[in-house]
């Protein structure tokens, strides 16, 4: 007899229900022979990449069965959550419900999938009860590395927010900088690639610095990076030397070394070359990896997912796609424009597994704008192909520095309507 692994056990499994010789979990064959569903898709996770999954399988294959689970009723979204903190845009903006996926036909369901068994094809729900699916979306975004700064936790982050996931974390960081006082010292910590929106903390940076030279003109912003390269690096360069001079400092990792420990009760932070930084607000921005459930799943290898290129499914797990921040997809960023594109992909991808709808060979982009004072935004991004093995970079582009006003006010412009658009589509709002 031969002796099958839990992987090979799940391909051999995947091939039987491809072929329709066993009834799919969920339904039965007889209703899928009637055209009353064609599958059941389960998505864990109710974000750029999740949210997307699911209105696209509806709005192109209504017969399939698709259940969102998502433990929060109100989604804070992380992407803009930056003009939050520098004060160009409220919280509420930021802020999106359920109902328009809940209309088209999702059936969403405020929980957490615990764990995942991909041998019976079941996420099992922290308030208890198992659901079952033909095609398992994952799209869980990021956990925090706590273990990866010393001295750093749930209960530090209350005193030291990272304020990378969107929401309490969010507020705190912005309660903290109207609380301090002018002449007080802002330190961000930058972590090492790969994490959440590689041009965020240089965003951060500059918003904040912005909020500084306007409200407290004393004060000051020091960057401690893990790198000493970064996204748009020249762009940013150029205004805080022209905009924000005296107000942004950053010291690159090969310096210091990066933050690898902080003392909550003293509040500084430690570099790994000994040196030692106090500061009035700390926004330590940790290390991540993919969220646990990923792992649980088995799709995790180390901190990210891999995936297959063309449709980002699993390559570790059978009939498990992963999207979004979890997945490893090369030098394609971790971004919400991204997801939202990878999303269009998986959508389709399930739908020609499910439904025998025609498949599209697979095109990614990604646009990424940053603020940088009021009306003035810059903007880059590439698209995207499906290479054998990774997701292949075509295209490129980015703003060019010293560029006319008009061109950064059209910018910021372009990124407020991309905005509206990506949420609109995340929970159909149409
Ligand atoms: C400060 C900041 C600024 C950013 N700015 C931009 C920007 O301008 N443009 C841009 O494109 N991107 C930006 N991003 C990045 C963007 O927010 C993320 O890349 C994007 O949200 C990733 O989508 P996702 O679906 O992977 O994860 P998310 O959008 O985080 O969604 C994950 C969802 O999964 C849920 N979840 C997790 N675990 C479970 C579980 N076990 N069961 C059920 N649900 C679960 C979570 O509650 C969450 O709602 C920014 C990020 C930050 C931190």
């Amino acid at each position: 007899m031969v002796d099958l692994d839990r992987r090979s056990f799940n391909r051999l499994l995947g091939t039987v229900v491809a072929a329709g010789l066993t009834s799919g979990v969920g339904m039965t064959s007889s209703a899928m022979a009637k055209g009353k569903a064609s599958g059941r898709v389960v998505i864990v996770g109710g974000g750029a990449g999740g949210a997307s999954v699911a209105h696209h399988i509806k709005k192109n294959a209504k017969k399939i069965d698709v259940t969102l689970i998502e433990p929060n009723s109100t989604y804070t979204s992380c992407f803009f959550s930056n003009h939050f903190i520098g004060g160009f845009r409220s919280l509420n903006s930021l802020q999106h419900n359920y109902d328009g996926l809940k209309k088209i036909g999702v059936k969403v369901i405020h929980d957490t999938a615990n764990d995942i068994d991909s041998d019976k094809k079941t996420v099992s729900l922290k308030a208890g009860g198992d659901i079952s699916y033909d095609k398992l979306v994952l799209s869980p975004g990021i956990d925090i590395n706590y273990k990866a700064v010393e001295g750093y936790s749930e209960d530090v982050a209350k005193i030291m927010p990272h304020a990378w996931s969107a929401g309490a974390q969010t507020q705190n960081l912005r309660r903290q900088l109207l609380d301090m006082k002018d002449g007080g010292v802002v330190l961000i910590s930058a972590p090492g690639n790969p994490y959440r929106c590689p041009s965020a903390p240089y965003e951060r940076a500059t918003l904040i610095a912005h909020y500084l030279k306007h409200y407290k003109p004393a004060s000051k912003l020091i960057i401690l990076d893990s790198k000493s390269l970064f996204p748009k690096m020249e762009l940013f360069e150029e205004v805080w030397s022209v905009e924000y001079k005296d107000y942004v400092e950053w010291i690159p990792g090969d310096k210091h070394g990066g933050v690898v420990k902080v003392i909550a009760n003293e509040m500084s932070v430690v570099t790994r070359n000994g040196d030692k930084m106090k500061a009035d607000v700390v926004n330590i921005i940790p290390p991540q990896r993919a969220s646990v459930i990923a792992a649980r799943a088995g799709c995790a290898d180390g901190d990210w997912c891999p995936i297959m290129p063309d449709s980002f499914a699993s390559k570790l797990v059978q009939d498990i796609f992963v999207l979004g921040d979890a997945a490893t997809a090369n030098n394609m960023p971790k971004s919400a424009s991204s997801a939202h594109s990878q999303a269009q992909i998986v959508a389709n991808a399930i739908a020609a597994q499910l439904t025998g709808r025609k498949l599209f060979p697979p095109r990614f982009r990604n646009t990424c704008w940053s603020l940088l004072s009021t009306n003035n935004a810059v903007k880059s991004g590439a698209s995207y192909t499906a290479g054998k093995e990774l997701v292949e970079q075509r295209t490129s582009f980015i703003s060019d520095v010293k560029e006319d006003k008009r061109v950064r006010a059209s910018n910021f412009k372009e990124s407020l309507k991309w905005y509206d658009e990506i949420t609109g589509d995340m929970f159909a709002k149409g």
